[in-house]
C-alpha cells in the first residue's frame, strides 16, 4: 500500500494521563489532574440542567443547521448568523479549515514553533507542510518573523492568542504587521485561536472582533472547553465571513455536534456567574503560583491562560514522574522541545496548594 509520508510520520497524539490510569498504576486515592487545562470548577449547573433536558431528544438527529445555538452566539457577538459555525471542539474546525483552504502536497500553513500541536497534526493529516517560526527568547510568538516567513504557498496563518503551552500573548500593536500582510493577500486566511481569551488580564490584548468587519480573511476560533467548563462535550465555534463559512459548511460533517452538546451552548454562553467564578478561580490561582514559584526561585511565563508554563531547572521528565507518583498529574512539554519546563493547569485553591507542596518536596530531593 502506498501511504503518504505525511501519514507515516505522524506521531500518535499523547493526551494528558487520565486520573484512573494514574490511580491504578500507583495505587493512589486522591489524584489531582492539572494536565489538560480543564475547568476544575466542574460543569455549570445551568449546563447540566440543559443536558438533562436534552436527553429526551437524543433519538433524533440534531438540527443540522444548529440554528438556535448559532443564533445565541451570533447575537452575543453582534454578528450575522451566517458568520457562525459550530465544531466538534475547535480542534475539528482547525482540521476543516486546512481541508478547505489548502491543496494537499502543495499549499502550506504557518504558525509559531511551540504553539498548539493540533495545527501541525491537522496540516500533516491533510498532506500539507507546516512552517514553524521560532519563539522570542521570552517564549512569546514573534509576529514579525512569521510575517517575514510567509510565502505565496502559505494559505493559513494560525495564531493562538494566548499561546498554549507558554501562556504568553501578542499585543494589539505587535499584531498589526500580520493584519497588514493578511489584508494584502486575498488568498491568505488569518486564524486567531482564542481558546483562552476569557482569562486574559493584559490590557493591550487585541480585540479581534473590533476589526472583524474590515478583515474579510479573519477567522476567530473560540471554545467551550475552557472558561465554560465543557471540555468533555466537545464544542467550539468559528466566527468568519460568509465566503469562508459557506465552504466550511460544505466540508464539515453534517451532524458534527451532538444534540446534548448543542443544547448546552445557550446555557453556557449566558451563565455569567459561572464564567465569573471560573475567571476568579484562575486569576487567584495564577497569582498564588507566581508567589510560590518566585519563592522557590523558579522561572515562569506570566500567563494569560488557565495554566502556567514554568522551568523546573532540571530534566522535567523526572519531575513529571515524581509528581505523578505523588498523585499530581502535570503536562510534560518535551514534545515541544522544552526539556526542563512543565505546564501546570490552574485548579481549585486546594488542588493548587497540593501541587505546590509536592513540587517543593520533589525539587528539594
Ligand atoms: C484547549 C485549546 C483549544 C480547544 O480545543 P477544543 O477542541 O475546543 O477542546 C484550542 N486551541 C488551543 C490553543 C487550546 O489550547
Amino acid at each position: 500500500m502506498q501511504i503518504s509520508e505525511f501519514i507515516k510520520n505522524l506521531k500518535p497524539y499523547v493526551p494528558g494521563r487520565s486520573t484512573e490510569e494514574v490511580q491504578r498504576e500507583f495505587g493512589l486515592k486522591e489524584i489531582i489532574k492539572l494536565a489538560s487545562n480543564e475547568n476544575s470548577l466542574g460543569p455549570s449547573v445551568k449546563v447540566t440542567d440543559a443536558l438533562r433536558e436534552s436527553v429526551g431528544q437524543t433519538h433524533l438527529y440534531p438540527d443540522g443547521s444548529y440554528y438556535t445555538p448559532r443564533k445565541v452566539i451570533a447575537d452575543h457577538f453582534r454578528l450575522d448568523l451566517s458568520q457562525v459555525v459550530l465544531g466538534n471542539g475547535s480542534n475539528e474546525l482547525i482540521d476543516v479549515l486546512i481541508r478547505v483552504f489548502c491543496e494537499p502536497n502543495k499549499d502550506k500553513v504557518i504558525t509559531a514553533a511551540q504553539s498548539f500541536v493540533a495545527y501541525k497534526v491537522c496540516a500533516h493529516v491533510n498532506r500539507c507542510e507546516i512552517t514553524e517560526v521560532p519563539l522570542n527568547a521570552d517564549y512569546s510568538i514573534n509576529i514579525q518573523k512569521i510575517v517575514d516567513a510567509i510565502t505565496p504557498a502559505h494559505k493559513i496563518v494560525f495564531i493562538p492568542n494566548p499561546n498554549n503551552p507558554t501562556g504568553t500573548y501578542i499585543s494589539e500593536k505587535d499584531l498589526q504587521p500580520l493584519f497588514e500582510k493578511v489584508k494584502s493577500r486575498e488568498d491568505l486566511l488569518l486564524v486567531m485561536d482564542e481558546a483562552y481569551t476569557e482569562f486574559v488580564r493584559a490590557k493591550d490584548y487585541p480585540n479581534t472582533l473590533s476589526v472583524f468587519k474590515d478583515m474579510k480573511n479573519l477567522v476567530i476560533l473560540r471554545t467551550f472547553a475552557k472558561v465554560y467548563g465543557m471540555a468533555g462535550l466537545r464544542v467550539g465555534f468559528m466566527l468568519a465571513h460568509q465566503h469562508v463559512t459557506d465552504l466550511i459548511n460544505r466540508v464539515r460533517l453534517p451532524f458534527n455536534v451532538t444534540v446534548p452538546s448543542a443544547a448546552a451552548i445557550p446555557a453556557a454562553l449566558t451563565d455569567g456567574d459561572y464564567i465569573k467564578k471560573s475567571q476568579e478561580m484562575v486569576w487567584q490561582g495564577l497569582d498564588y503560583f507566581y508567589k510560590e514559584l518566585d519563592a522557590m526561585g523558579l522561572k515562569y511565563c506570566t500567563s494569560q491562560g488557565n495554566f502556567i508554563f514554568f522551568d523546573t531547572g532540571i530534566d522535567s521528565g523526572l519531575v513529571f514522574e515524581e509528581m505523578m507518583k505523588r498523585g499530581v498529574i502535570l503536562r510534560p512539554v518535551k514534545n515541544y522541545g522544552f526539556n526542563t519546563h512543565l505546564r501546570m493547569s490552574v485548579g481549585t485553591a486546594h488542588e493548587n496548594e497540593v501541587a505546590i507542596k509536592n513540587l517543593k518536596i520533589v525539587l528539594s530531593k
